[in-house]
């Protein structure tokens, strides 16, 4: 399918002039530099961070191309994945006439970015067990439609979304289909990456913050065709990945086996975690999960909440969240912390609960 982006784009930003930065108009690497109005001298730090970074992350976006099986011209890189989020409203959506649609229960911030852009959103909820409503989905698409975002191992529920039903929306929504794979690497799904040239209208996003550990450094990855990630590059700003993550990255991204090796740690203690949490007679519900977290349904799942941090064990609370209440959203920890928690569940049952 041929997908052209560019009569989906705001009006001004087609004929947007993006800022060129010093090292546009120069990307050679030997020279006295005299462009960018550095210090000479070197940093302050130990380490010298005086040079302004590569805007286009190239020698990292070939690394990266390498391990998804991309083309680096098929890659974006954004300071963790919602600055991805948010510039694709800032050159999409119309403010206070286009809409988006969410599937909720979902990540909060695609609603917020929304926000933040005065674009309204359209929910269709998941299904209780959180798959898709398609003909809903479809039937809530108008005019002035530009993206769905569907996240898929989805947040906070856990579970891998039906693959037949965004390759539906794909093939029927003539907007922009984002498809994010926060979760993808503790997953049995293969990723969408490998259908961007069947589907022009895909976007798929990943993040080093999960699989990876490397949250602090922030660096999220879209996927999507060469016309969009020009799009991004357009109107993303010049220098928006550091220099110190663009190598720390680079420097890590040939230590699969490790990211592998944890990965495998991580998914023995889900197991693990499941397995405890379900010999506990209070345990309504344990979701399935393809993620690296589980969400538990509970008996006064708030109060349990509050309790659980009287012992400085931090859970995410989703009791309010629609479809998911009473849940508690646990990150699978080591097996010390997963003890722990397991631990202190028990006791608050039995101690303020009396069950
Ligand atoms: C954690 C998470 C991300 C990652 O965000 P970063 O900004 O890259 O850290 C993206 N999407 C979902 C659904 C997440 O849960």
């Amino acid at each position: 399918m041929k997908f052209d982006p560019t009569p989906l784009l705001r009006p001004h930003i087609v004929n947007l002039l993006p800022y060129t930065s010093a090292r546009d108009e120069y990307t050679g690497k030997e020279g006295i530099f005299l462009d960018a109005n550095e210090n000479p001298y070197g940093s302050v730090t130990d380490q010298d961070h005086n040079r302004y970074p590569d805007p286009y992350q190239l020698d990292l976006k070939e690394e990266i191309a390498k391990i998804k099986q991309v083309k680096p011209s098929q890659i974006f890189l954004g300071n963790g994945s919602d600055e991805a989020i948010d510039l694709l409203f800032r050159a999409f959506c119309n403010p206070g006439k286009d809409n988006v649609i969410l599937l909720p229960p979902t990540y909060g911030m695609y609603e917020v970015s929304a926000g933040i852009n005065d674009v309204e959103t359209r929910k269709v909820p998941l299904t209780s067990d959180f798959q898709l409503q398609p003909d809903l989905i479809l039937k809530a698409v108008d005019a002035n439609t530009k993206i769905i975002f569907v996240c898929s191992p989805n947040n906070p529920s856990g579970n891998k979304v039906n693959r037949e039903d965004i390759l539906r929306l794909l093939r029927e929504f003539n907007g922009l289909v984002v498809v994010d794979e926060a979760y993808i690497d503790f997953s049995d799904e293969p990723s969408f990456t490998t259908l961007l040239s069947e589907f022009g209208n895909l976007l798929i996003m990943q993040t080093f913050s999960k699989a990876w550990g490397l949250a602090s450094l922030r660096l999220g990855m879209a996927f999507a065709s060469k016309k969009m990630i020009k799009i991004l590059n357009r109107i993303k700003p010049p220098y928006n990945i550091s220099g110190l993550t663009q190598e720390t990255v680079l420097a890590a991204i040939n230590k699969v086996e490790k990211v592998n090796a944890m990965i495998a740690d991580i998914l023995q203690e889900r197991e693990y975690l499941k397995a405890e949490l379900s010999k506990l007679d209070f345990v309504e519900k344990i979701h399935p999960s393809h993620a690296n977290f589980l969400l538990v349904k509970i008996p006064n799942a708030s109060h349990v909440y509050d309790d659980l941090i009287e012992e400085k064990i931090i859970v995410r609370n989703r009791s309010k969240v629609q479809l998911c209440e009473e849940c508690l959203r646990i990150s699978v920890g080591t097996r010390a912390e997963n003890e722990a928690f397991v631990q202190a569940l028990r006791k608050i049952y039995t101690e303020s609960f009396n069950l």
